[in-house]
């Protein structure tokens, strides 16, 4: 890898972010850089980042530091305040006590890179950048934008992805990524549709496509165990029958539960779909899990597991 000498040239495009969280190990290969794009077209009901499901840019409310004065007019929901009319910077000006801030920023691909750049060191023992989101396919030009000069600069690129997009643009993303996390949450589509709004159609076509495509063996499918709607063994067998199908040799992640996003809600004004948050699964019903994958095609040493 050559860390660059400077930040490739700008290409213009901007796009939507919401964090940029460095030293993470858990988003790929050694230590990454991972940059969350905002808006999502999906809603799963315990998406576990909400601040990041709106594509444009919104508040968000600390409620440890509201004196509740009422100067904002939209204490305790954020999102009354209609991002772009002006009611937003007008309740962040007159907001006392900083309760009020800003859910994302405007960002071009050579300030993303900069913000890489100051990694470089970390990833000469592997590492790189991640995109997560949201959805990042659903800011493509950006993401296109941004992993191309990572590339361009030498960095190991990875993208985080709920493929619920159009085949080209996966296509296009997949192209530019060394590591592709493909989420495949729930198999049953009514149970899809109940959970996340929407069909998975076509995420499951393109699962399949990039299963049995050129970019196959650099994807790593992904269940996020979500008590109630995607942890039951029968889900994780119909998802484990489906992927080892496509892609005998298919790596299959499976993403304990992750108690924190609870704590992320009041901030959004959202609700979260647990009123008593549930305990991350233990060691006996995660391998119960595993398992299921195993005796549904999944070769044992494939299957990955993040807790
Ligand atoms: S202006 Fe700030 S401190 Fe006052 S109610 Fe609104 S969020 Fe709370
Ligand atoms: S796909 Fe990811 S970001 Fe989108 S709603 Fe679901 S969990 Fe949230």
């Amino acid at each position: 890898m050559t860390v660059p000498d400077q930040v490739p040239a700008d290409s213009g495009t901007e796009g939507t972010v919401f964090d940029i969280r460095r030293f993470s190990i858990h988003d790929g290969e050694g230590i990454r850089t991972t940059v969350f794009l905002k808006g999502c077209p999906l809603r799963c009901v315990w998406c576990q980042n909400p601040e990041g499901l709106d594509p444009g840019i919104g508040l968000l409310w600390f409620s440890g530091n509201c004196i509740y004065c009422g100067a904002c007019g939209a204490c305790g929901d954020p999102r009354q305040l209609i991002a772009g009319t002006g009611a937003e910077t007008a309740a962040l000006e007159n907001c006392p006590t900083m309760a009020l801030r800003r859910d994302g920023r405007i960002m071009t691909p050579g300030q993303v890179l900069a913000e890489l750049e100051k990694d470089a060191v970390f990833y000469r023992h592997g590492g790189g950048i991640t995109l997560s989101g949201g959805e990042p396919l659903a800011q493509e030009d950006f993401a296109a934008a941004v992993l191309g000069a990572a590339k361009e600069a030498g960095f190991h690129t990875a993208v985080e992805t709920s493929l619920y997009a159009p085949r080209k643009g996966v296509d296009r993303i997949a192209a530019l990524s060394d590591r592709i996390f493909a989420d495949c949450k729930i198999f049953n589509e009514a149970d899809h549709i109940a959970a996340t709004g929407a069909s998975n159609r076509i995420i499951l076509d393109n699962i399949a496509r990039l299963l049995t495509g050129p970019h196959a063996g650099r994807v790593i499918v992904r269940t996020p165990l979500i008590p109630g709607f995607t942890a039951s063994e029968e889900n994780i067998a119909s998802v484990a029958r489906f992927i080892s199908g496509l892609y005998p040799p298919v790596r299959y992640e499976l993403l304990n539960y992750n108690p924190l996003a609870a704590g992320k809600y009041p901030l959004t004004g959202r609700e979260y779909c647990f009123a008593e948050n549930p305990d991350p699964y233990g060691a006996e019903e995660m391998e119960t899990f595993r398992a299921a994958a195993k005796k549904n095609g999944i070769r044992p040493d494939r299957i990955l597991e993040w807790t």
